[in-house]
């Protein structure tokens, strides 16, 4: 095969420029500024992520004097149900408040009352670990110091491929999503943060796009680490939101900690003590639905508070959102609905397998952020584990002397992106494909699930992967990331449907409720369900590992 791509070489490649991977490149910089550190970027990193979808709090943060790491472990493990790896939910809180302070030097605006204490509300099951933050600015303030540290980003560029070299991992191949081309970096260390699977069920309000998380996540993360031999786990904890209505915009901390009230559509109210998002979803479910958030009754200046938030640093176009549905908050209400299911490490329990130093079970690769397993990590989360992640990355690829590229293994992608674009005289477009494969998600996986609705899923996901190739159309280089967005949501699905048909038994309130395993059973299954990767991508192999629990 002729070698017409470009190569690259770094010390340490970070595979997507969120949250936690701007964070994990500026911390791999901060480590060793003369290391090289590559991050490839699906869409811009001035913009892409979660952080533009909404972001209000610094969800965890263990306040000295307020609250300790160990609280959080006990809060999260009752959030959890149990199913939790305590060291690595510890490290995350112990760390929580140096990583705000190291945010406010970087003049990240987290707000304090006179006396100069945060605004801390409580909305875990124990202490109040949830930190008010005030910054549109975020994104753009790590994307500049991602780039005045010297990082090379390659923006609009997705990694489809992780290589290797013997069993550790030795780089990636890069396709760009605008052209196609094809760039490979071979590098000492990969860190993937690539968030969750946005683009999992189908949103209610019918558009491929219009969900609830960062559109542009589509599994990637999970599905590199699974190709190249990592564990995986959480696949049956599909999550679903209750949030605004079409829009699927979050307001619910900023509205109810502000004196909002939440009335169900029997006018019953329910803002006592901030309701769980699975309450509200039983509520939903339960025929009581739709919830509203009602603010009429509270003083204008509370209401400028609210929207000065929500349409700042929340979501910007929610202002217009509300304008167009003729919705003031001093007289109108706000009408919420359950989101689309999806998979996320961040806000769930679906992730790539870490140790507390952000390791994988592959040398060389480190996962951080919403595609790893440090349940329920959020924001500090990713802050984190990205840095966690950098700097075992960085002391990892201080003791390699050089990494040899196979060329077998690009030349095998190469051969896989030319059949698709063969593909161009095909019937349907890729988009109608996704359209239907995440209705099928709906029909069969999103909850309450049961055997033989999961079994209906697994035939549907082998029926899409044998249609792709014979009726999906690839017209140009748009079409073809999308090509492979799309066999990672089929990867997704076929493990979620697989995960959850081996958990008999329901936990996590809807999230996991199976109608023919109704109750809880901590006898049989307060463990993991392990997925890895057997002969071929759809040879799912299952296993069960212990929850890590404290010691000392
Ligand atoms: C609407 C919303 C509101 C939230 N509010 C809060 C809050 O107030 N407080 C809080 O603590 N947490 C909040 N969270 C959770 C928190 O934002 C996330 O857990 C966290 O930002 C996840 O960071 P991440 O880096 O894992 O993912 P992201 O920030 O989503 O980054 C993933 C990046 O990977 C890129 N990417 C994807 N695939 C590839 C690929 N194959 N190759 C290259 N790049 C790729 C994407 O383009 C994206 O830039 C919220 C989340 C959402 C969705």
């Amino acid at each position: 095969m002729s070698n017409d791509y470009p190569v690259i070489e770094c010390d340490v490649l970070v595979v997507g420029g969120g949250s936690a991977g701007a964070m994990a490149a500026i911390r791999a910089k901060e480590m060793n500024p003369g290391q090289e550190v590559v991050v490839f970027e699906k869409g811009e990193i001035k913009y892409s992520g979660c952080i533009a979808r909404g972001m209000d709090a610094l969800n965890i943060v263990s306040i000295p004097g307020l609250t300790t790491p160990e609280l959080y472990v006990e809060s999260n493990r009752m959030a959890c149900h149990g199913i939790m790896d305590e060291p690595a939910n510890y490290r995350m809180a112990e760390r929580s408040y140096e990583l705000l302070k190291k945010l406010e030097s970087w003049d990240v605006c987290f707000p304090t009352d006179e006396k100069g204490e945060y605004e801390v509300l409580q909305v875990h099951p124990k202490g109040r670990f949830c930190v008010t933050m005030k910054e549109p600015e975020l994104k753009a303030i790590l994307a500049k110091r991602v780039h005045d540290t010297g990082v090379r980003v390659v923006n609009r560029t997705m990694a489809a491929r992780l290589l290797k070299d013997g069993d550790r991992v030795s780089g990636a191949v890069g396709l760009n999503v605008r052209t196609g081309e094809i760039m490979v970096c071979k590098a000492k260390s990969v860190i993937l943060t690539a968030g969750g699977t946005a683009r999992f069920g189908l949103p209610n309000n019918g558009y491929l796009y219009g969900v609830y998380d960062f559109p542009g996540n589509t599994g990637d993360g999970y599905c590199l680490a699974y190709r190249a031999g990592a564990e995986l786990s959480g696949f049956e904890y599909t999550l679903i939101y209750y949030i605004i209505k079409d829009i699927n915009a979050p307001l619910l901390y900023i509205t109810l900690t502000r004196g909002a009230n939440l009335l169900n559509a029997f006018d019953e109210h329910r803002e006592k003590d901030h309701p769980s998002i699975s309450s509200m979803l039983q509520e939903h479910n339960d025929g009581r639905g739709p919830m509203r958030i009602i603010m009429s009754h509270l003083p204008e200046e509370k209401i400028k508070e609210i929207e000065d938030i929500l349409f700042t640093t929340e979501r910007p176009v929610q202002e217009r959102f509300f304008k167009g549905r003729g919705v003031d908050f001093r007289s109108g209400e706000i009408e919420l609905w359950p989101t689309e299911c999806f998979l996320c490490g961040g806000h769930g329990l679906t992730g790539v397998r870490v140790n507390e130093n952000a390791e994988t079970n592959i040398p060389g690769l480190y996962a951080a952020g919403d595609t790893s397993l440090v349940a329920r990590g959020h924001l500090s989360g990713a802050f984190v584990y990205g840095e966690i992640a950098a700097e075992s990355a960085t002391n990892y690829s201080a003791d390699i002397k050089s990494v040899e590229l196979d060329t077998d293994q690009v030349a095998a992608f190469v051969k896989d992106r030319q059949k698709k674009l063969e593909q161009s005289g095909n019937a349907i477009p890729i988009e109608e494909f996704e359209y239907k494969v995440r209705r099928i998600i709906n029909d069969y996986i999103r909850p309450p699930k049961a055997e033989y609705k999961l079994d209906r899923a697994l035939w549907w996901m082998d029926r899409f992967r044998e249609e792709f190739v014979d009726l999906v159309r690839i017209r140009d280089m748009h079409d073809l990331f999308k090509a492979y967005e799309v066999e990672n949501i089929i990867q997704c699905a076929t493990m979620s449907a697989l995960a959850s048909k081996e958990r008999k038994e329901s936990r996590w309130g809807p999230w996991h409720f199976r109608t023919d395993y109704p109750d809880r059973n901590d006898s049989d299954w307060l463990k993991h369900i392990v997925l890895t990767q057997g002969e071929a991508a759809e040879d799912v192999r299952i296993s069960h590992k212990d929850i890590i629990r404290m010691t000392g």
